[in-house]
């Protein structure tokens, strides 16, 4: 039987492969034995791309280790990342039976190996893919061709709802599915229905809410963790904050009150009540010497939020290799009422996307959100980047970001 929370009492795996990137930076052994997570972004990574380790060296390695509990990455949906370019995949958006067949089916298949049956294996489902549904599709003006398509043909709900039913059949898998973040759907307009589709999802084709663990925010994304300068509730000069042009309206002003209150709705729609969060803090830490000592001064509303926030980005809509970003709250299982753990689902150091066209055979593309020269687009407010220079394409190391947020983690190494 599952327990209810996969992290408590259970040594987590660290990768090798992130671990020895992160032990040869300057700096980097002070993080290099933390978990992270592993990320089987093609079917190629089932058997490992060139001599890299592929999922079942990751499992003995992880028996090896001693560890109980081991955090992968479900992420190779048909027409992957239709908001984006940087993250689109092998698979195009009708390639749905071969993400079954050649993809989900094999890694279900190991997962079942008896010889893991003593691991929590921990599966982030599909990361970005339903809330892209929601609010980049039909009339919003931050809809994307691509994603209509996908929203269209049903392959995302398909996609997610079989990997929810094959992985969720082994009985020491915990099914976490991506819920976006506070800075996403995190408004009136995307917070309700972003639960429905995942529980269309989960429930899609004989599918049951049973299958379903928990879910995770933040994922590879920048949102904060906990902005104490100020909250939700707070008023400066008869106005809200949710008034300042940074809340811009949103009911959540960090990640962990998302997350709480996301989980609220998640059950309200018929998810179990016992799921549990998982918070991705692996770039979310913001300090660093810009980091605000205390609340922005109440001249207005604007001052105050613009004063006192930790998440220094341009426009929460941005996600590309964040200048200023630093390493959040080391993982940590039970920290807060309602979340499962703190996870480093993206391994910090690992690029979100190229700052120019590279040509690769992974199906990547070049988005112009990771060039720090560009203007921006509906969906960050037409607002500049905020980008690093000098990237490589997605999941490649990025040597000068990693430095970046070691100088700025919080809490500091
Ligand atoms: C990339 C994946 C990579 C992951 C972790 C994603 O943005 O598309 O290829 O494995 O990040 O770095």
């Amino acid at each position: 039987a599952r327990v209810d929370n996969p992290y408590a009492g259970a040594k987590p795996y660290v990768n090798p492969e992130w671990s020895a990137k992160a032990a040869a930076e300057p700096g980097g052994s002070a993080v290099a034995d933390q978990p992270t997570g592993v990320w089987l972004d093609r079917i190629a990574a089932i058997e490992g791309v060139g001599d890299s380790m592929g999922l079942r060296d990751h499992l003995d390695e992880a028996v090896e280790q001693g560890a109980g509990v081991i955090q992968l990455v479900i992420y190779n949906l048909p027409g992957r990342d239709c908001a984006a370019l940087a993250s689109n995949g092998e698979l195009g958006p009708t390639a749905i039976g071969r993400y079954q067949t050649d993809y989900i089916d094999p890694i279900a298949a190991i997962l079942a190996d008896p010889a893991y049956a003593n691991l929590r294996i921990v599966t982030t489902v599909e990361i970005d893919s339903l809330p892209n549904l929601v609010t980049n599709t039909g009339s919003r003006p931050t809809a994307t061709p691509e994603c209509d398509v996908m929203k269209a043909n049903g392959n995302y709900i398909k996609g997610v709802g079989y990997a929810l039913r094959e992985l969720g059949a082994v009985p020491n898998v915990y099914n976490y599915v991506d819920a976006g973040h506070h800075g996403w759907i995190g408004w009136e307009d995307n917070f309700a229905a972003s639960a429905q589709v995942m529980y269309e999802a989960a429930t899609t084709e004989g599918g049951s809410v049973d299958n379903v663990h928990g879910f995770v925010t933040n994922t590879a994304n920048y949102s904060a963790l906990k902005e104490n300068n100020f909250t939700i509730d707070d008023t400066v000069g008869g106005r809200s904050v949710r008034e300042s042009t940074w809340v811009d309206w949103n009911r959540s002003v960090d990640e962990l009150s998302f997350a709480q209150s996301f989980r609220g709705q998640l059950v309200s729609t018929g998810f179990r009540s016992d799921i549990g969060m998982l918070i991705d803090t692996s770039r979310n830490g913001w300090g660093g010497s810009e980091r605000p000592a205390g609340p922005g001064p109440t001249t207005d509303v604007n001052t105050y939020v613009e004063g006192g926030r930790y998440d220094r980005r341009l426009h929460m809509g941005n996600w590309c290799n964040q200048s200023g970003a630093g390493l959040g709250e080391r993982p940590t299982a039970s920290p807060e009422a309602g979340i499962d753990a703190y996870v480093w689902i993206k391994p910090p150091g690992e690029s979100d996307g190229a700052s120019k066209t590279f040509p690769n055979d992974e199906g990547k593309g070049f988005d112009r959100m990771c060039d720090p020269t560009y203007e921006g687009n509906p969906r960050n407010g037409f607002n500049p980047s905020g980008a690093l220079p000098d990237a490589p394409i997605s999941g490649k190391w990025f040597s000068a970001q990693f430095q970046e947020l070691l100088k700025n983690a919080h809490p500091s190494l």
